[in-house]
């Protein structure tokens, strides 16, 4: 099939809709999806009916409500199209009811509301900004998931809800530089996804990585990625027909899958979609990850999407590309042609900046989990530190405002007539910086803290009503002034000169850094324990409940989920890898143990004298690292026991970090050790240099 027939062929799209619906459900079912018009009941019939006709052709029996539980994964229950006639017969029926609304039985996912009060009482509703489509055989509906008492349960809803104040507040500003023809403005990401690849027998046979999704031992490699000869490196032909069939299949989904390349790790690997509307990218993700997952056995590999599958190279995150857009498709992150459009690309890049610098913990804390634990704060990914690159050139223009003098970079005439002309800026230029958590890269920008594993709803939700905010406060002050450049100068001049801390293009992984990054007042929260408890921070509080993201208690019980999400994470890792340790490791130890063992023995008994210092210095080796092996394995026992005593949320997670996780540090060196001195053939699993060469 032509990629043009193939690409959205399972999908429920405009052209679709356009074929199929009347002309007056269209059009309703188009204002509905542009401008949040209630729909109404017959005509939620009649799409309902179209739909279901053209699943069924797709091949569709069910159909299914698609939602986002905190889980940070999709859910999803089937409901076939059957409903009776007589005792013989069933006709497929789907009424717009059904496609409004459902009613999972919510009681098992956790909930975000008061827990100890909560009732299963939720329900889905459609979300017709994303559309339907046929996987399997169902029609897969994309719903937000809300209860009855007005909790917020899933990632959809406080997307939909944080786009809607970018929206709001965006448009505030937009009428005031006269732009009256815009009539929405939304926010649009494209999230790179990096992966890993290994053979699936492999997998197979590593309990870690099939219970906890990385190696929870492994020495390292003669050869890691010292080489860079894997960072966009050729595809094997085994890989490359795994990313055939995904691409194709993600096209069907209607999914702008784009760029794919390796990585910079060995065994690693990107894919980068064209960039949607941030409601869209979210979903898109899911499926992204969904179908790496899957797609995999087809090829006999398994794809790995944890943060950190194995030490010493790097990890997997997962670039969130960020920027708002007009209804009329005016990028706002462009700098503009027009001294106005100039103006108003620097208030929107300040406010930005202005957010990144006010809620960095907030910000920070959405991809704080066990897993990023790994890469933020070890030297490769971005550091925990929040910071802004903007380049050379921008940076420039900034100082030159906040000082009130001409640049090389800034005409004359600036500060009387408003931003005069700005230079071309470069765009995404191959040197630009990489270090930067945060990073402008000429009409966007790139967050790149992320984790490979989360959904990126979290720091899109945060992001979006964070800059929302910061745009609410500039709005205001724009609408009440006497004269609307002097203000517009005195508050980019005021905003810059306050936040202008957070902007560093240098390089991040620097010690400079840290030291410089103290100085100037920044926070470095190196572990999702010193990030998530600022969830509840007052002003974080205030932010989401001034603009109905989320209530008070729900945030309260987000951030009691995350910590406790961390302790069970450190808890199934410990226990992984004390049965790991007593029942594959310990074992194959001993018995190579016995091998040197008999050989010495036999040797010493020959009737003449040979020589055994290698026996000896290996059995001196092994006998001392596999005592210090039980002994780090009781401690670590014990220190699970402490752990699972405490009761505080925080105590228990901090204790986790502090006491378990760096007892498997201590545990997994020995074990590490030991796989250098045992025979290979003895070693109960693939080692790193199977897992990462032998694609
Ligand atoms: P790099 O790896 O150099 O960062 P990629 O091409 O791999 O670049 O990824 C860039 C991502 O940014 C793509 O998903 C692209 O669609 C997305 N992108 C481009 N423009 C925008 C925009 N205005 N808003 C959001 N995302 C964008
Ligand atoms: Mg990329």
């Amino acid at each position: 099939m032509r990629v043009n027939d193939l690409f959205g062929s399972m999908v429920f799209n405009d052209d679709v809709m356009r074929e199929r619906l009347p002309k007056h459900i269209y059009r309703s079912l188009k204002s509905t999806i542009k401008d949040n018009t209630p729909l109404k009941e017959d005509v939620a019939d009649v799409v309902a009916a179209a739909m279901k006709d053209w699943a069924i052709e797709k091949g569709a029996t069910h159909f299914t409500h698609w939602f986002q539980p905190m889980t940070g994964t999709t859910a999803e229950k089937h409901d076939s199209f059957i409903s009776p006639v007589d005792d013989s017969h069933v006709i497929m029926e789907f009424s717009g009811k059904e496609l409004v609304k459902g009613e999972p039985d919510a009681s098992s996912f956790p909930s975000g509301g008061l827990r100890a009060t909560f009732e299963a009482r939720g329900y889905t509703a459609w979300d017709p900004t994303s559309p339907a489509f046929v996987k399997g055989h169902s029609l897969f509906i994309p719903t937000a998931f809300c209860s009855y008492t007005g909790e917020v349960l899933d990632k959809k809803a406080p997307l939909l809800r944080s786009m809607e104040v970018i929206n709001t507040q965006a448009m505030r500003i937009l009428r005031l530089f006269g732009n009256t023809t815009a009539k929405h403005v939304t926010t649009t990401v494209g999230a790179e996804q990096e992966y890993f690849l290994i053979d699936r027998q492999y997998y197979e046979a590593r309990k870690d990585l099939r219970i906890t999704g990385r190696t929870l031992f492994g020495a390292k490699p003669p050869k890691g990625q010292e080489l860079e000869d894997h960072y966009f490196g050729s595809i094997s032909e085994r890989v490359a027909a795994y990313m055939k069939e995904l691409d194709e299949e993600l096209w069907k989904l209607g999914v702008t899958a784009k760029t794919k390349h390796s990585e910079a790790a060995p065994a690693q690997f990107e894919l980068a979609p064209i960039f949607c509307t941030s409601n869209i990218a979210c979903d898109h993700n899911q499926l992204v990850m969904e179908y790496m997952r899957k797609l995999a056995k087809h090829h006999d590999l398994a794809c790995l999407l944890h943060e950190k599958p194995f030490a010493g190279v790097n990890g997997s995150g997962k670039h969130n590309n960020w920027s708002m857009v007009t209804d009329d498709g005016q990028n706002l992150l462009e700098p503009g042609t027009s001294p106005e459009e100039n103006a108003q690309f620097l208030l929107f890049l300040c406010a930005v900046i202005q957010a990144v610098d006010e809620y960095a913990e907030l910000i920070r804390l959405t991809v704080a989990t066990a897993g990023n634990d790994h890469r933020l704060g070890a030297s490769e990914a971005p550091p925990a530190i929040m910071s802004i690159y903007l380049g050379d050139q921008l940076t420039d223009i900034l100082e030159s405002i906040e000082k009130g003098v001409k640049s090389n970079n800034v005409a004359a005439g600036f500060l009387k007539i408003g931003v005069n002309s700005l230079p071309v800026l470069p765009k995404d230029t191959t040197d630009r910086n990489r270090t930067s958590p945060f990073a402008f890269t000429g009409n966007k920008f790139e967050f790149r803290m992320p984790g490979s594993s989360i959904s990126i709803a979290g720091p899109n939700i945060v992001l979006n009503t964070t800059i929302g905010e910061v745009l609410s406060q500039y709005a205001d002050r724009l609408e009440g002034a006497d004269d609307f450049i002097t203000e517009l100068n005195t508050l980019l001049h005021d905003v810059i000169k306050q936040h202008k801390r957070v902007i560093f293009n240098g390089n991040n992984y620097s010690d400079e850094w840290v030291a410089e990054a103290e100085r100037r007042g920044l926070l470095n929260l190196r572990t999702a324990i010193d990030a998530i408890p600022l969830y509840v921070l007052k002003k974080n509080i205030d932010v989401l409940v001034k603009h109905k993201i989320f209530s008070e208690e729900e945030i309260h019980s987000r951030c009691e989920i995350l910590l406790e999400d961390y302790s069970k994470c450190i808890n199934i890792e410990a226990l992984t890898m004390l049965e790991i340790a007593h029942r594959e490791i310990m074992p194959a130890v001993i018995a190579y143990t016995k091998l040197v063992s008999e050989t010495l023995q036999s040797k010493l008994s020959l009737p003449i004298a040979i020589d055994t210092h290698a026996e000896t210095i290996l059995l001196t080796k092994l006998s001392q690292l596999s005592a210090a092996m039980t002994d780090h394995m009781d401690a670590l026992e014990n220190k699970v026991t402490h752990a699972k005593s405490l009761t505080g949320v925080y105590e228990s997670a901090k204790f986790y970090r502090d006491g378990v996780f760096l007892e498997m540090q201590e545990l997994r060196t020995v074990v590490d050790e030991l796989e250098t001195l045992v025979g290979e053939n003895y070693w109960p699993m693939p080692t790193y240099c199977k897992l990462l060469f032998d694609l």
